[in-house]
């Protein structure tokens, strides 16, 4: 069988982290098996569809490596297509016009609600061999119902919820066109599944309730229904449904904030999946362990710590040349020109095994970039005790003499400290509030490295004089 998996988001509201799972999920099934990757716009709800959650979905498909192999399609240019499909389903008896007017399916929901019923449609419309329809009412324009099977059920072997069994006599007859001839979304997600050839239907379990519906419809058009596997929701990290109101991000915000797209990939990847106990593998790793055997049945949370360690992860692991270029941008951010002043590359290098973000990369980075400090002599006087003074002076002469490299300004400290008699943060603090006006750095050696021994014996003398 050639695999062929769609992702079919709702372009409506906020686009967060955990609708790009959705994505994920049948992507790596499409490219595990050498398949196909649909992405289908459901835009037909015009009132809530908006461009910008369109640009949102696709940029974050692509900016997490989520490539597509047809589409974008557009449901909203599809629609000649299910009128189409109407037009078959009533010539073939498959579906029906129904007259019942607004006024009276609510008198019947009313009825049946007061009587302790599921309300649903009573098929006076629906026409069956012998019976006489009512007369047609000359001011209603009628909707388009499926004749859904009568008696027997729905069953499904659900990839990730096992066996599912729903009665059709818990189903009424679909209203599939609206008296103005739009489709509506159950009918237009059946002729899409089956135009598109979709092997496996991959999304979330919302949608459960939908299936047994999308099946009739499936069937009766001599379709043969999809794989199923619905996936349990994601939940935030206080156990709620994921939304904006309560903090969940979109996949634009993660990368403002500094995230690496491989690390999101990595995140999302284990959040209702698993491969062992593996928390850490790489984009082909996952492509190549993913299955649907091993999709989790209960719902994922949300957990920003772990994520924040996974980007550390990757941050970590990251070439500095590398990372450096996707520090750039947040470096500029916040004023710091990387063309002037020490190697970006090094302190990239010096500031990543500490950083949880690119952001955090950038903002250590800042110490580096900024004029040398003007010190008051006030300030000198806090901060520089008088017997600093000597060591600092021999620290310039020994710099002076040393290899410009970490081991050689770790030996020349070890000498001045031997001399003076000196433990290491005696001399190493005031050093380095010397050098930035604060003692907040990292080890002072590779500092020293990066700073360059020209301008670091420049500030220091400074300090001295
Ligand atoms: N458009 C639906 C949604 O965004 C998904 C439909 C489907 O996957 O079948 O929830």
């Amino acid at each position: 069988m050639h695999i062929r998996t769609r992702f079919a988001p709702s372009p409506t509201g906020f686009i967060h982290l955990g609708n790009l799972r959705s994505a994920l999920y049948p992507w790596a099934f499409a490219r595990h098996n050498k398949g196909d990757f649909i992405l289908r716009i459901e835009d037909t709800d015009l009132e809530r569809s908006t461009q910008e959650a369109v640009d949102v979905i696709i940029e974050g498909m692509a900016w997490l490596g989520l490539d597509i192999d047809e589409g974008p399609i557009y449901q909203m240019q599809r629609i000649d297509r299910y009128r189409e499909v109407v037009k078959q389903m009533l010539d073939a008896g498959l579906a029906y016009p129904c007259y019942m007017s607004e006024a009276d399916l609510n008198q019947l929901r009313d009825l049946q609600m007061s009587n302790k019923e599921k309300p649903r449609y009573n098929g006076l419309w629906r026409p069956e061999p012998g019976k006489t329809l009512p007369a047609i009412p000359p001011d209603v324009t009628p909707v388009i119902r499926f004749k859904n099977p009568l008696g027997g059920s729905v069953i499904w072997e659900d990839a990730v919820k096992g066996r599912i069994e729903i009665s059709n006599d818990e189903l009424d007859d679909l209203v599939i066109a609206r008296p103005d001839g739009t489709p509506t979304y159950n009918f237009c997600v059946v002729v899409d599944d089956l135009d598109m050839k979709i092997t496996h239907v991959i999304r979330g379990d919302d949608h459960v309730n939908n299936t047994p519906r999308q099946i009739n419809i499936m069937k009766a058009l001599g379709g043969v229904p999809p794989i199923y596997a619905h996936l349990p929701t994601v939940l935030n990290d206080a156990g709620e449904k994921m939304s904006k109101r309560n903090g969940a991000m979109s996949v634009r915000d993660y990368q403002k904030a500094g995230y690496l797209p491989e690390a999101i990939l990595n995140y999302l990847a284990r959040l209702g999946w698993s491969h062992g106990d593996a928390e850490l593998f790489t984009k082909e790793q996952f492509v190549d362990w993913f299955d649907l055997e091993s999709l989790g049945r209960s719902p994922a949370q949300h957990n920003p710590e772990k994520l924040l360690w996974l980007n550390h992860q990757y941050i970590q692991n990251t070439e500095p040349t590398k990372l450096a270029e996707l520090t750039k941008p947040f470096a500029h951010q916040i004023g710091i020109d990387t063309e002037h002043g020490p190697d970006f590359v090094q302190v990239v290098g010096l500031l990543k095994d500490r950083a949880n973000t690119l952001i955090e990369i950038a903002e250590g980075a800042k110490l580096f970039y900024l004029p040398a400090p003007a010190h008051s002599s006030e300030d000198l006087a806090k901060n520089i005790p008088p017997t600093a003074i000597p060591a600092i002076q021999d620290l310039i002469e020994f710099l002076k003499e040393s290899d410009p490299n970490k081991e050689a300004y770790s030996a020349a400290f070890k000498q001045v400290l031997a001399k003076h008699q000196l433990k290491m943060p005696a001399l190493a603090m005031p050093v380095r509030y010397a050098l930035f006006a604060t003692t907040q750095t990292p080890a002072i050696d590779s500092v020293l490295v990066v700073l360059g021994k020209e301008e670091a014996i420049k500030r220091l003398s400074n300090v001295i004089q």
